[in-house]
């Protein structure tokens, strides 16, 4: 007697820390096609091609999530290092992305160039990763343009720096609002269920529902 297979989730994950501001840049592929993305590429794009390698995934395309220098700064270059295309964030980050270089010299940060995306992004769209789907929720308050991917099926969510372990993203830099912020996260996050596991631009990951019940933003 042999018991039923459990179904073997196809989404793989692997995180990369990058930049002085340990940005969770975060391979995510299809452990059937071997297709994969790279979410937000910010810097030392050298380990991010060695981890790419140890997953023995083919990169597809880079993801963006907004605009910030530590999930951005290296997208540029990276996607002339793979010969792949840039989808995301929301237009409304362009200000950020095209001051990319400014903040680079501002913090210090070598080989940061500006990035312009083949795809910006907008409520509503889809992403493609292997033969996986994800939805794309705008969720502007971080950053006005900031974008979270949902794979409905795969009960997985990437959430940038909306939403953290514990905490919300910051909101005192240009273009931010707590309110917008909170209210994204209302709208948009907790109604995805409470079951929903996320990765998150810095720090560990979480699930929704943990979230909704401990998170100090969510419960004033
Ligand atoms: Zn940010
Ligand atoms: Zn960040």
């Amino acid at each position: 007697m042999s018991e039923a297979a459990q179904p073997v989730s196809p989404l793989k994950a692997a995180i990369v820390q990058v930049t002085p501001f340990q940005q969770n840049c975060t391979l995510l592929w299809d452990e059937v096609s071997k297709s994969g993305v790279v979410v937000d590429p910010g810097g030392d794009l050298d380990v991010i091609e060695r981890a790419i390698a140890e997953t023995g995934m083919k990169v597809e395309k880079i993801l963006l999530t907004h605009g910030h220098i530590d999930h951005a700064g290296g997208a540029d270059e990276l996607r002339e290092r793979l010969g792949v295309k840039i989808e995301g964030p929301h237009k409304a980050d362009i200000i950020l992305l095209e001051a990319l270089e400014k903040q680079g010299k501002l913090y210090q940060i070598p080989g940061v160039r500006n990035v312009t995306p083949d795809r910006w992004l907008d409520e509503g769209d889809q992403v493609r990763i292997g033969e996986l789907t994800f939805d794309v929720l705008h969720c502007p308050g971080h950053s006005p343009g900031s974008v979270a991917f949902f794979n409905r099926e795969m009960r997985f969510a990437h959430v940038g720096d909306v939403l953290f372990n514990g905490s919300v993203g910051r909101t005192d830099l240009p273009g931010g609002s707590h309110a917008t912020l909170i209210q994204s996260i209302t709208d948009k996050l907790l109604p995805l269920g409470d079951d929903v596991q996320f990765i998150c631009g810095h720090g560990p990951g979480s699930t929704i529902g943990h979230e909704r019940r401990t998170n100090p933003f969510l419960n004033d």
